[in-house]
């Protein structure tokens, strides 16, 4: 499914993000920066062991990464050249930031690969699998943040979410339907 905003195209696919060739993809990592579960794991076997590398010398640098900022490394092995790594924030409810905080971690990626001259970035869904943030409000806030910005910004040619399981991508599917102008 995809839609064009300015000059980009959005599209929702399903998939593995480790096997995208978009110029980035992100990984809704921890603070540590130092890997994880989830998908995080999963780009940091895929990638092997450069990218862990570059994490430990951007976490000596600037020490734990807050939630909501984004940093980026190389692609390691992947098929992207670039991983840029967000911290998404974990659900607590919904009255503690986590809708300011999941638009951040969204904006600062997308605005790390424009100050890269990067075309094109994949998402996987930030937040909503050990973090805990329910998929429906969560895809409102990627897809409509995502929107936003690429109305201010027509840099870059494409955004893909790269979802990993049926239900993830009904729920952003529907969500980018209600957010379609009619
Ligand atoms: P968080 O800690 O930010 O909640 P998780 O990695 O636990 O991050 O989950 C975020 C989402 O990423 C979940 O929907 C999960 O199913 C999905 N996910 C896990 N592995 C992959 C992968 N290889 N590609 C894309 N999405 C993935």
């Amino acid at each position: 499914m995809d839609l064009p905003v300015g000059k980009t195209r959005l599209s929702i696919a399903r998939g593995d993000i480790t096997e995208q060739e978009t110029d980035a993809i992100v990984n809704a990592a921890n603070s540590s920066l130092m890997g994880g579960g989830g998908v995080d794991g999963a780009i940091h076997r895929a990638g092997g062991p450069t990218i862990l590398e570059e994490c430990r010398q951007i976490r000596a640098e600037r020490g734990r990464l807050p939630t909501g900022e984004a940093v980026i490394t190389t692609g390691g092995n992947l098929k992207t050249h670039h991983v840029i790594h967000t911290v998404g924030p974990v659900w607590h409810g919904g009255t503690k930031g986590e809708a300011d905080l999941l638009a951040s971690a969204y904006r600062e990626s997308l605005r790390l690969a424009v100050e890269r001259g990067l075309k094109s970035i994949s998402f996987p869904s930030i937040s909503t699998g050990a973090y805990g943030y329910p998929v429906a409000p969560a895809a409102r806030v990627a897809l409509q943040t995502v929107i936003d910005f690429l109305n201010q910004d027509d840099s870059l040619a494409e955004v893909v979410f790269v979802l990993f399981d049926p239900k993830t991508t009904r729920i952003y599917e529907e969500t980018l339907q209600e957010l379609m102008p009619k």
